[in-house]
C-alpha cells in the first residue's frame, strides 16, 4: 500500500480511541485488512487516555460500557474507573489484532477530497491517500478553556481537567475548581481531602443523582467469566431499564421526569442539611436538560469545612487568584478548569475538507445536514463516528458507535468496487436533519437550559431525540438509494449528483423518517 512518496491503504481511520479501535476490530472481523489508524498521540485510548484527573470514572454502568462483541468479565466496579476502561480499550485492540494497524504520532493536519476518488491526508509524518475515510476523532476531545479576562496571567498552577498533569502536587494547596459538570463532580470529592482549601465556582447547579457505585465481588466476576450469558442478561436488563425509564422521561413523558426529579431532590435534601447551601445547589431547569450527574460524594464534599461553593460570577483572574463580580479576590495556588469540551466548534472540523470547498466544521456546527450522525453531502466516501446528534446522555455512547459501525461496515461491503464513490443525497440528509430537530423540540434537551448539546445559536447538535433502538433500526443497513453513487474511474459524486438532477429534487424524507 505504499505508492510514490505516500502511503495508500484502502481505508484510513483517524483516531485510536474507543471508536477507532472499535472500527479496527469490526474491519478485521469482516476480513478487511487494508486499513491504517492514524493517532496523533503516542498511546491509544482517546478520552480515557487524556482524562487523568483524580476520581475519573465512567458514569455509565460498566456492564453496558463495553462493546457487545468484546464483553469484559473483569470489571472491578459497577461503574468502571478510568484506568480499567483504558486497559479494556487496549485489550480490545490486542484481542482483535488492531494494534499493528495503528500509526502513533501521526497528527492529521489536513484531509482533503481530491475529486479523483481519493482522500489525501497530510500528517505530521507524511502523506497518505485512501478511498474511504472514517473520522473517529471523538466529540469530547478538545478542551474548552473559558475566555475569562486575565486567565493567562495566573501565577500558580493552571490546568484543564482533560489535560491533568499528574506531576502537579496539589497536597496542602489552595485550589479553585471552575465548573460543576460531570468532570467537576468527580474531581471535587477526590481533591477535597488532600488540599488545604477548595473553592468550587458554580455557574449553574447540576442535577446530582444517587450513585450505585459498588465493587463487583470476585464470585460474580468468575460467574461472568464462566457463564458469559449471565453478564449478557445483566447488560440487557441495564440497557432496557435506561431505555424505558430514562429515555422515556427525557424524550416522551414529562410525568416520569417529575417523578425522577422528586427522587433526586430527596438526595439533595438528605445530603445537604444547610438550607442556604441547598438553595444554591438546586437547579432551576428540568432534570435531564443538562447531563445528569450520579454522585454520592459531591454534596458531602461541598459540606466539608475546607470547601466553599462560590456562586458569585467570575469577573477576572488575577496573578494571585480569582476576582468575583462582588469585588472579592480569593487567593489560590492552583486553578482547575473543569469547563468541558469544544463540541460544535471542534477544531478537527477545520481540517477535513470535502468537495466544493466545504469544511466538516460546517457540519459539526449544524450548518450542513448530517445523515444518521454519520455521512454528509459534499463529503464522499466519508463516515464520522459519534457525529452530530448521536449523543444519548442516558446510556452507553458505545451502543451508538456500534450502530454506526454496523452501518459503515455494510456500506463498505456494498461499495466494494475499486472505483466507487458514494455521497449522501442532500435531500435525504436535509430531511433527516430536519426530522431530528423537529423531534428534539418535544424533548427535555430543548426545554430551556444552556449546555454543550447546543451550538452558539441554540441548535441542538449533540443529542439523538429518540430511543436508541430507533437509531439501531435506522443504521442496520446501508441503503444505497439514499446516496449518489459513481462507479467510473475518475467519476466523482459531483458529476453523479448533477446527472441525477439532485439539486432540483424536492426535500422528501425517505419513508422510514416520515
Ligand atoms: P461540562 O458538562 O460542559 O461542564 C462544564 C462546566 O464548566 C459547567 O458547570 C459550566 O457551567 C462551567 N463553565 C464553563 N465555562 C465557565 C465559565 N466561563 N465560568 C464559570 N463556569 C464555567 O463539561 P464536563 O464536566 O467536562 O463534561 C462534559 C461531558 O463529558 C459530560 O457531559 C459527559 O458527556 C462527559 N463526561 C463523562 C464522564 C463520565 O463519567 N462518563 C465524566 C466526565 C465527563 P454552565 O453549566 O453554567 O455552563
Amino acid at each position: 500500500m505504499r505508492v510514490g512518496g505516500g502511503v495508500y491503504p484502502k481505508i484510513i481511520v483517524i483516531g485510536a480511541g474507543f471508536a477507532g479501535i472499535g472500527a479496527g476490530a469490526r474491519l478485521l472481523e469482516a476480513g478487511k485488512r487494508d486499513f491504517v489508524i492514524l493517532e496523533r498521540a503516542g498511546e491509544l485510548g482517546g478520552t480515557w487516555r487524556d482524562n487523568r484527573y483524580p476520581g475519573c470514572r465512567c458514569d455509565v454502568p460498566s456492564n453496558l460500557y463495553s462493546y457487545s462483541f468484546a464483553p469484559n468479565a473483569r470489571w472491578q466496579q459497577t461503574y468502571a474507573a478510568r484506568e480499567d476502561i483504558w486497559d479494556y480499550i487496549g485489550s480490545v485492540a490486542d484481542a482483535f489484532g488492531v494494534a499493528p494497524h495503528i500509526r502513533f504520532g501521526h497528527d492529521v493536519v489536513e484531509a482533503r477530497w481530491d475529486d479523483a476518488g481519493h482522500w489525501r491526508l497530510t500528517t505530521s509524518q507524511g502523506e497518505y491517500r485512501c478511498r474511504f475515510l472514517i473520522g473517529a476523532t471523538g466529540s469530547l476531545a478538545e478542551p474548552s478553556m473559558p475566555s475569562i479576562p486575565g486567565a493567562d496571567r495566573f501565577a500558580g498552577i493552571a490546568m484543564h481537567s482533560a489535560r491533568w498533569d499528574p506531576s502537579s502536587e496539589l497536597d496542602g494547596l489552595r485550589v479553585a475548581v471552575i465548573g460543576t459538570g460531570a468532570s467537576a463532580v468527580q474531581i471535587v470529592p477526590a481533591l477535597q481531602p488532600q488540599v488545604a482549601q477548595l473553592a468550587v465556582f458554580q455557574r449553574t447547579p447540576g442535577w446530582v443523582l444517587p450513585h450505585r457505585l459498588r465493587r463487583v465481588p470476585r464470585w460474580k466476576r468468575r460467574l461472568y467469566q464462566m457463564v458469559p450469558g449471565v453478564q449478557r442478561l445483566v447488560r440487557a436488563a441495564t440497557y432496557w431499564q435506561r431505555e424505558l425509564v430514562v429515555v422515556s422521561a427525557f424524550t416522551k413523558y414529562d410525568g416520569l421526569r417529575a417523578l425522577l426529579e422528586r427522587r433526586v431532590r430527596r438526595h439533595l435534601a438528605r445530603q445537604v442539611p444547610d438550607p442556604e447551601l441547598r438553595a444554591r445547589l438546586t437547579p432551576d431547569y428540568e432534570i435531564g436538560c443538562k447531563r445528569v450527574l450520579p454522585s454520592n460524594d459531591f454534596y458531602p464534599a461541598l459540606c466539608r469545612d475546607n470547601v466553599e461553593l462560590v456562586t458569585a460570577r467570575i469577573a477576572r483572574i488575577e496573578p494571585e487568584g480569582i476576582l468575583t463580580d462582588d469585588g472579592e479576590l480569593r487567593r489560590f495556588d492552583a486553578i482547575v478548569f473543569a469547563t468541558g469540551f469544544r463540541v460544535s466548534d471542534n477544531p478537527m472540523g477545520a481540517r477535513i475538507l470535502g468537495r466544493d470547498s466545504h469544511v466538516l466544521a460546517e457540519a459539526l456546527a449544524g450548518d450542513l445536514p448530517c445523515y444518521l450522525g454519520t455521512t454528509f453531502p459534499h463529503f464522499p466516501n466519508f463516515f464520522l463516528l459519534s457525529g452530530p446528534n448521536t449523543g444519548t446522555g442516558h446510556t452507553s455512547q458505545l451502543f451508538m458507535i456500534e450502530c454506526q459501525l454496523n452501518y459503515v461496515l455494510d456500506a463498505l461491503e456494498q461499495l466494494d468496487e475499486p472505483t466507487t464513490v458514494a455521497e449522501v443525497l442532500p435531500s435525504v440528509a436535509g430531511a433527516h436533519a430536519e426530522d431530528v430537530q423537529r423531534r428534539l423540540r418535544t424533548t427535555v434537551w430543548t426545554s430551556g437550559c444552556a449546555s454543550w448539546y447546543q451550538n452558539d445559536r441554540g441548535r441542538n447538535v449533540a443529542m439523538w431525540p429518540d430511543y436508541t433502538t430507533v437509531f439501531r433500526r435506522h443504521t442496520r443497513r446501508f441503503d444505497a438509494s439514499d446516496y449518489v453513487i459513481g462507479r467510473v474511474p475518475g467519476a466523482t459524486a459531483t458529476s453523479a449528483l448533477d446527472a441525477a438532477g439532485e439539486h432540483r429534487r424536492p426535500a422528501t424524507p425517505p419513508a422510514e423518517h416520515r
